[in-house]
């Protein structure tokens, strides 16, 4: 019999066979010029993703995901609403770190990307929380910049988006902290809906697997909801050349 706690097992082990079969990747210039692949860290199993930029100096050196200032900032964020690192899970759009931190390009990100695509589909969380513009473009397919999706949250393709700014663009400004804090809380509230649907349902996380999240089923998680297909988002327009480059076809 095939109970949740194989299901769990299985999901655990599935993300271990994916890490070993890419984590010699070089696919692009960036596997020549790593310390060390970053896979992301955290519980396979878990009901928010967390997805950041591309690995710093310290992620390089470590091979882990958000361990400089701005990790301890992320860290803090979590505990602020009861989580720790193994209640979730941490990746990066991409593996590899940039040289001297620069922004990933497009192609690598195009050629990174079914990565992270393939972690989302082993882990299948409830919300995934993207932070910064890398990550929130690639997942809601749109070039619409990040200060204009911050504070709002998403459904895409049965997975609640909840985009944010990246930690690291918050670590010298008060006000930005604040905001992370802001959304911070927000992300606890719809998570709590969200659980809480999902125990009623009585659908467990594999199970649910395809199909679309429950609506919010009150008016904390209402509040600010969005769909892409609503009238809203269809304000995002992506121009066809734009939407080549981000590799979004
Ligand atoms: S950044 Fe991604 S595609 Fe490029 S080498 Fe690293 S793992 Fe491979």
């Amino acid at each position: 019999m095939f109970d949740k706690t194989d299901n769990r097992a299985a999901k655990r082990e599935k993300l271990k066979e994916f890490y070993l079969e890419i984590k010699n990747c070089k696919s692009c210039r960036l596997g020549e010029l790593r310390t060390n692949f970053v896979f992301g860290s955290g519980n396979s199993n878990a009901e928010i993703l967390l997805i950041g930029e591309a690995p710093g100096k310290n992620e390089d050196i470590q091979g882990k995901p958000f361990v400089g200032q701005a990790g301890k900032l992320l860290d803090d964020l979590l505990a602020s609403i009861g989580f720790g690192r193994n209640d979730v899970f941490i990746a990066n759009v991409l593996k590899c770190r940039p040289p001297q931190n620069r922004d990933p390009d497009i192609t690598e990100i195009n050629t990174c990307k079914g990565y992270l695509f393939k972690q989302i589909e082993i882990i299948n969380p409830l919300i995934i929380c993207t932070m910064g513009k890398y990550s929130t473009q690639l997942i809601l397919e749109t070039s619409e910049i990040i200060s204009r999706l911050r504070g709002k949250v998403f459904e895409k393709n049965g997975k609640t988006v909840i985009p944010i700014n990246h930690p690291a663009a918050a670590l010298y400004t008060p006000s930005r902290t604040e905001l992370l804090r802001e959304d911070f809380k927000r992300l606890k509230q719809i998570y709590d809906v969200k659980s809480k649907n999902r125990g009623f349902s009585g659908d467990s996380n594999a199970e649910n697997k395809g199909t679309e999240s429950a609506e919010p089923a009150d008016s904390i998680a209402k509040e600010g909801f969005e769909d892409l297909n609503d009238r809203s988002m269809q304000e995002v327009n992506v121009p066809d050349d734009k939407k080549e480059q981000l590799g979004l076809f």
